[in-house]
């Protein structure tokens, strides 16, 4: 989702990344097109990937809902002590595979308060 904040009536208008505009489509309530319009930029997702005891115990985002086209796995090379059916060879480029224990993971919500955490480097 991108956001467009509109020159003529100083309105704004979310614009999903799949939607393509042509110049003159109207996009705007007051029938402001492209030219009228000025791409805001795009609020970041933040991620936090929480460990305990070095295992990877979630991952969070304080806004998941935007994160549906994203998955995730985990690599854990440590495969001491694994059984020999939870060990997936990791193509790494070329011919190389390493062995590691891979997870599907999901993005949880969370009620850290993500944007404190990272306000000096957002
Ligand atoms: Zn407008």
């Amino acid at each position: 989702m991108r956001t467009w904040k509109c020159n003529d009536c100083g309105r704004t208008v979310d614009i999903r990344y799949e939607e393509v505009l042509d110049i003159g489509t109207p996009m705007c309530e007051c029938a402001g097109d492209a030219k009228d319009m000025e791409l805001l930029p795009a609020s970041r997702i933040r991620l936090a990937v929480v460990l305990e005891g070095g295992m990877v115990s979630s991952i969070c985002s304080d806004h998941p809902e935007l994160l549906n086209q994203i998955y995730v796995i985990t690599i854990d090379y440590d495969t001491d002590g694994a059984d020999e059916d939870e060990i997936t060879l990791v193509p790494q480029g070329g011919i190389r595979s390493e062995p590691a224990i891979v997870s599907r993971g999901t993005i949880d919500p969370t009620e850290i308060k993500l944007d404190e955490l990272f306000k000096d480097n957002s």
